[in-house]
């Protein structure tokens, strides 16, 4: 049976409440603390497959050095990846942050667009950090879905997905509205702490009675 929409209200509403006591994402502590679609975008990028503890250290670093497209290009892609590390990949990441500055100073007036077709056109732009950048960087609605999106959703009965692709548009068709910003670090500070991949704390988490627990062979 599909979820209603008062269904997934509270089910986040109830997330919502409980979110408190878990830590929010380094990329959405950025958000916070900056509001800058800029530092959003090559937080973002540092944090695929990288720790969060990591991608907050090396963001912090770089963008002590440089924290604008114009500062950024002026650094050696040498100097960006002794100053990421160790982030995973982090000399394809260097030059991949050099090529997207490029673009932006060049195509972009110096500013990171806040359409998404523009930012998928940025080279190792994929939809999850797109959508972060529209969401967490300009306030703007959109979905941003990773591996903890993803899995939860699926899990909670919200979507009925194979890939993030599909969750992100079956989303878009059942979220409502108000939810779509908040939705990706809610979910992921959910999955980190409480819905993790293997073995969930389903005894502990706030929306046990709700929650069909499709897929989850084994829980705690
Ligand atoms: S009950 Fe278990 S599987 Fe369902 S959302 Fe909670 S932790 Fe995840």
């Amino acid at each position: 049976m599909p979820r209603t929409t008062s269904e997934i209200s509270r089910i986040v509403r109830s997330l919502q409440r409980t979110r408190v006591r878990w830590h929010p994402t380094s990329v959405a502590q950025i958000a916070e603390r900056s509001r800058d679609p800029f530092r959003v975008l090559v937080s973002c990028l540092i944090s695929l497959r990288t720790k969060d503890e990591v991608t907050a250290e090396a963001s912090a670093r770089l963008f002590r050095l440089a924290a604008t497209p114009q500062a950024m290009l002026a650094l050696p892609a040498s100097r960006i990846a002794r100053t990421i590390y160790p982030a995973g990949f982090y000399r394809t990441k260097a030059r991949t942050i050099r090529e997207i500055c490029r673009s932006l100073l060049g195509e972009h007036g110096g500013r990171v667009p806040e359409d998404l077709d523009a930012l998928l056109r940025l080279k190792g732009v994929g939809r999850k950090t797109a959508n972060l950048v529209v969401t967490m960087g300009h306030g703007k609605p959109g979905i941003c879905v990773d591996t903890h999106v993803h899995r939860i959703s699926n899990r909670l009965g919200i979507v009925k997905t194979r890939t993030p692709e599909q969750t992100e548009f079956a989303l878009r068709q059942t979220l409502p509205g108000r939810f779509w910003i908040p939705y990706n670090d809610l979910l992921v500070s959910f999955g980190q702490n409480v819905c993790k991949p293997i073995s969930p704390l389903c005894g502990t988490c706030p929306v046990q009675t709700l929650c069909p627990r499709l897929g989850v062979a084994r829980h705690r």
